[in-house]
């Protein structure tokens, strides 16, 4: 990690115009971690005005030369994945491990969409003979790119391959929270060879960078992650410009457990969907629906699991790590209040783990039990390690639970019964369903949200067609 972080673009560091910078604050000792700059309106401008010159030269390159380039990040950061994955895990707090497979992910959003570069081809249209009739795919331009901080390199990535390899180039805003691994991204993609602006980097406020990103003029698409409120006020900018948006929202996932399922596997997997990076996974199986003669043992296996987590610096060895902002952590500890007030039974964890850290945002996994379908705790997003058990009686009960929230972001069900599996599967009101699994998915498989869980899809090759539009081109040959 660099003593000062600016601005990346042009493929160079470059210092904020205003000259303000701010501090981060580590997660773990909840001391400043190092400075960042702070975006202003012009620092955007610059950024952007200065991809829209690259866009010119990028959106002309041979596909395979843009592929080719893409694959040259891909393998520099896999060169640099140790030192990567630990910038990431310092400024949120994951676990390594789990950051360095956050970064084999986002090397393989890169190679991946290379390996796409000649399905991005139009069709033939058959009509009048003496009309040639074709469509082409044609990028938009400048692409804007707002990430979270929860996994901020592959949230990156995953807008920034896609963009890419369609002839668009990009300006990334990262979460003011979580900015310096994207930074590094811009850097080592620039250090392979990516020409000059097709990448650039600009962190700062939301408020005041992301909102002039997403009202910049020469900005033609918006890529946003991140929670519904801001999701809302990005869209109604969009809305007004006229531009494409893709919305990446959060969830309450429903992870539906039936009595026939293979119940150590689904106990296990429960747990992972949950606790893993600590809760904060838009996609996480935050509400567990257990048919009632299955809860009991369900619930003991779970609290088994919790007890054995050791919460604190995974630098030092800790399984699972803190929150990665304070505000996210007072908002966790508010909804284990709002538990309490409304007669849920917190089964283990409940707050700050006992005998843990005195320093650091960190919140012992959490099991609630008693929990209802209308409770606060079983309907908002949480995004800590917090989960909601709900007991269900019939297949027809735990879909309408299910359903039964503002979300639809992801869903599970354990089940031996393929009919059943089916059925519900077909029922759920989810954009991406788990058979027997959680979190099977990867960068090939299209993910993103049903209701306010978003709209527009990432990863796989659905994501191209958010990053190209059609043109359609009538020839006259006779
Ligand atoms: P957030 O909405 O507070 O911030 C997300 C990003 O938007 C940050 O970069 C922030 O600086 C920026 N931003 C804030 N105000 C803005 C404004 N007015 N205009 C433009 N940009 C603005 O969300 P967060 O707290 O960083 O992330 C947590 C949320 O993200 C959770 O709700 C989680 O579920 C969601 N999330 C969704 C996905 C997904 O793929 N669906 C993935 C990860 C996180």
């Amino acid at each position: 990690m660099k003593d000062r972080y600016d601005h990346f673009i042009h493929g160079q560091w470059t210092a904020p115009a205003e000259g303000k910078y701010f501090e981060r604050i580590s997660p773990v000792t909840e001391q400043p971690l190092t400075a960042i700059a702070e975006g202003s309106a012009s620092d955007i401008d610059r950024a952007v005005q200065d991809a829209q010159a690259a866009y010119r030269s990028w959106s002309r390159l041979p596909v395979e030369t843009r592929a080719d380039h893409m694959r040259a990040v891909a393998a520099a950061l896999r060169e640099q994945a140790d030192s990567l994955a630990e910038i990431q895990a310092r400024e949120t707090g994951k676990a390594l491990s789990r950051s360095a497979n956050d970064v084999r992910l986002t090397a393989r959003y890169f190679d991946y969409y290379a390996s796409l570069a000649h399905s991005l081809g139009g069709e033939t249209i058959v009509g009048d003979p003496s009309l040639h009739t074709f469509t082409v795919r044609a990028p938009y331009g400048v692409c804007g790119n707002i990430v979270p901080w929860n996994s901020p390199l592959q949230q990156a990535a995953r807008g920034i391959a896609p963009a890419l390899i369609a002839g668009n180039t990009t300006v990334v805003k990262p979460s003011e929270e979580t900015p310096f691994s994207c930074l590094e991204l811009a850097r080592i993609a620039a250090e392979a060879g990516l020409p000059p602006g097709v990448l650039n980097v600009v962190p700062g406020y939301g408020r005041v960078a992301g909102a002039a990103l997403v009202s910049h003029p020469l900005v033609r698409k918006v890529t946003f992650t991140g929670s519904v409120a801001t999701g809302r006020s990005v869209g109604a900018i969009a809305a007004e410009r006229i531009i494409p948006l893709s919305l990446e929202l959060g969830g309450k996932s429903p992870n539906l457990i039936f009595e026939d399922a293979d119940l150590p596997a689904a106990i296990d997997a429960a747990y992972a969907a949950i606790m893993g990076n600590a809760g904060q996974i838009c996609s996480a199986g935050s509400r567990l629906l257990v048919q009632r003669s299955v809860h009991d043992q369900v619930v003991r296996g779970l609290i088994d699991i919790a007890g054995r987590e050791r919460v604190g610096d995974t630098m030092a060895g800790a399984t699972m790590g803190p929150l990665t902002t304070r505000d996210q952590y007072e908002r966790v500890k508010q909804y284990l209040e709002i538990a309490r007030q409304e007669g849920a039974t917190i089964a283990c964890g409940g707050g700050r783990p006992q005998g843990g850290p005195t320093t650091g945002w960190f919140i012992a996994p959490t099991i609630l039990t008693n929990v209802n379908r209308a409770m606060r705790v079983a309907q908002e997003e949480i995004f800590g390690p917090v989960l909601s058990v709900i007991p269900f009686d019939s297949e027809q009960e735990a879909i309408d639970i299910a359903n039964d929230t503002e979300y639809g972001l992801a869903a599970a069900v354990w089940t031996r019964d393929v009919g059943r599996a089916h059925r519900v599967s077909a029922a759920l009101e989810a954009g991406q369903v788990y058979v027997n699994n959680y979190h099977g998915g990867s960068v090939e498989t299209p993910f993103g949200g049903f209701k306010n869980s978003g709209y527009g899809r990432e990863k796989g090759a659905e994501a191209l067609a958010h990053y190209t539009q059609i043109k359609t081109v009538i020839m006259k040959v006779t």
